[in-house]
């Protein structure tokens, strides 16, 4: 690769990813670059016009499932520079693409800014939250997010695009593996702080009671289809509990599948398939996964039967 000499003092090579995903499983990235500013994407982008390395623009993690052989290009992750939370003078709360969404929603509480709580429950960035329109208790990013400031990698542009222009849907947005949110901005209101912290302890509060928290996850699995809810059919179906391996369906909520310490990425992978399948034969619905697999999996006995 060409661009492996030029990257040289900007990346490490064979970086272990799996500390950082929250399914803690998956191999190296061949090439890892902590972007300590916009500066460093910058030259970063220069270099990667002149190749065609897959990248992997990584968050925290939270929605990843990492080959175990790991990631063969190039993954880039916002340094610490890029987690600092504002409130702006006009009451909007901007904050790097970097930052914790638990961070987000706490600092935003403190600030006396409402409206964020509902990010306390995701254990992810601001970026990967505008790359997947996170949501969860009724709001979405896409009804808070004002704009985000987005890099590309591929051509060194930077734009700043509202929810409309990132085409923000259920899980969804348009943002390509070659741009970076480096910033995000959302709408806030006035809050007393005691309010936040209610509604900050019912989040909570919630994610505790129905999820399978202090395990090895990617929270849910599959997006929900219309009208149903991808945890409600996969239950239905006496599933909870089906393993593959070192991976298994949550028995707390069937739209997680839990990972054992040091379990197989392809395990997970192959389950994804066992569940879908099964899916597939009792109800007609082919669902959707929501996670991401990232680098090389083998093909599942599960996939590609009718
Ligand atoms: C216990 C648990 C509960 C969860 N609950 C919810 C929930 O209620 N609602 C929900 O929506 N999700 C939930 N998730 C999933 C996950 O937290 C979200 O999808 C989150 O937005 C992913 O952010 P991340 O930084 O971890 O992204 P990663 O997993 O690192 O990456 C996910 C995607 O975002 C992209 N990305 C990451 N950072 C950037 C960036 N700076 N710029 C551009 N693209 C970027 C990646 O390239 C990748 O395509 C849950 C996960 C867990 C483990």
């Amino acid at each position: 690769v060409r661009a492996a000499a030029a990257l040289a003092d900007l990346v490490e090579e064979r970086v272990p990813l799996a500390p950082r995903s929250t399914y803690k499983m998956g191999g190296t990235a061949r090439y890892f670059c902590e972007a300590l500013d916009e500066q460093t994407l910058l030259r970063l982008a220069g270099i990667l016009a002149e190749d065609d390395i897959p990248l992997l623009v990584l968050g925290r993690g939270s929605n990843l499932v990492i080959s175990d052989s790991g990631f063969p290009g190039l993954v880039v992750h916002l340094g610490a520079h890029f987690s600092e939370v504002r409130v702006e003078p006009d009451g909007m709360v901007s904050a790097g693409g970097s930052t914790s969404l638990p961070i987000l929603a706490r600092t935003a509480a403190q600030a006396g800014r409402g409206g964020l709580e509902f990010f306390v429950g995701i254990p992810g960035s601001v970026g990967g939250a505008v790359r997947m329109n996170a949501g969860c208790h009724g709001t979405e990013t896409t009804e808070r997010l004002r704009h985000a400031r987005v890099l590309s990698l591929s051509t060194g542009e930077i734009t700043q695009r509202d929810a409309a222009e990132l085409e923000l849907g259920y899980r969804y947005s348009n943002l390509q593996p070659c741009e970076v949110v480096t910033r995000a901005w959302f709408l806030s209101r006035p809050q007393p702080a005691e309010e936040s912290s209610r509604l900050l302890r019912e989040v909570t509060r919630w994610r505790r009671d129905h999820q399978p928290g202090g395990t090895l996850n990617a929270g849910s699995v599959f997006r929900n289809p219309p009208g149903d809810a991808a945890g409600r059919l996969i239950d239905e179906l006496g599933l909870k509990g089906m393993r593959v391996g070192s991976a298994s369906v949550s028995q707390k909520h069937a739209n997680f599948f839990v990972a054992d310490p040091g379990a197989s990425a392809q395990d997970v992978y192959d389950l994804v398939w066992s569940v879908r399948r099964r899916v597939r034969e009792q109800t007609g619905i082919w669902l959707e996964p929501e996670i991401q697999f990232a680098g090389p999996f083998r093909p599942s006995p599960d996939e590609g039967l009718p």
